[in-house]
């Protein structure tokens, strides 16, 4: 008796949820390249573009990927897309801020990789552009930021690019379409565990 009332209630809850499932989704009509940023402290950012460059690949697309910043050439993703033939993937940095200590060489990096960035940005053939911790060559002044955007805004229509890393600003969430911050509860790191194989890198 109990288990038919609570059926009956359900049945009436996602009748009302698939009308209105549907009417927001009739009000979604456009199509474009979106600008996406993934950003917080939490663990997920890279993860998460990474997952939506599988799926690119999964549909035939064309995929560019700098990740800045880091330097280490031995992780997962990059082994594993590197060798997708719609993938191609750059290590631009020269590892982190803290380790170089060197902010002209950081600069001459930054401004390397970006060349490399500004190419995928500028050329339609590429269908998702990811470009990882990006956001640290703004907020450290890398790079000039109206430069940046601009160069965002004017890609091509029907791109997509993803920007990763701590401490968007807010100039770029700005002209951003969706935008994301994680945010950390725990991580496993705080208690004493370093970075894992297949989970870290
Ligand atoms: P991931 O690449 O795992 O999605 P991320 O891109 O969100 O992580 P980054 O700031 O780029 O995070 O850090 C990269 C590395 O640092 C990863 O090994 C990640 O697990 C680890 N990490 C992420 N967040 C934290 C945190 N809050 N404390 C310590 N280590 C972290
Ligand atoms: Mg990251």
């Amino acid at each position: 008796m109990i288990d038919e009332k609570q059926n009956k209630y359900h049945k009436t809850k996602m009748e009302r949820k698939k009308s209105q499932i549907e009417t927001s989704m009739a009000k979604a009509t456009d199509e474009k390249g979106l600008l996406l940023v993934i950003t917080g402290n939490g663990k997920g950012k890279s993860t998460s573009a990474f997952g939506m460059v599988a799926r690119a690949l999964g549909h035939g697309m064309k995929v560019g990927v700098c990740q800045f910043i880091k330097s280490r050439t031995d992780t997962g993703e990059e082994a594993f897309f590197s060798a997708q033939p719609n993938c191609e993937w750059h290590v631009l940095g020269d590892g982190f801020t803290w380790d170089t200590q060197d902010r002209t060489q950081d600069i001459q990096t930054s401004k390397k990789g970006w060349a490399v960035a500004q190419k995928m940005l500028t050329d339609a053939s590429y269908d998702l552009v990811v470009l990882d911790e990006l956001t640290y060559l703004l907020s450290y002044q890398y790079l000039e930021k109206e430069h940046v955007l601009t160069t965002l805004k004017n890609r091509p229509t029907m791109q997509h690019a993803v920007i990763t890393g701590r401490s968007a600003l807010a100039e770029l969430k700005e002209i951003a379409d969706t935008v994301s911050e994680i945010k950390e509860e725990k991580h496993a790191y705080k208690s004493g565990i370093k970075a894992q194989i297949g989970v870290d890198f």
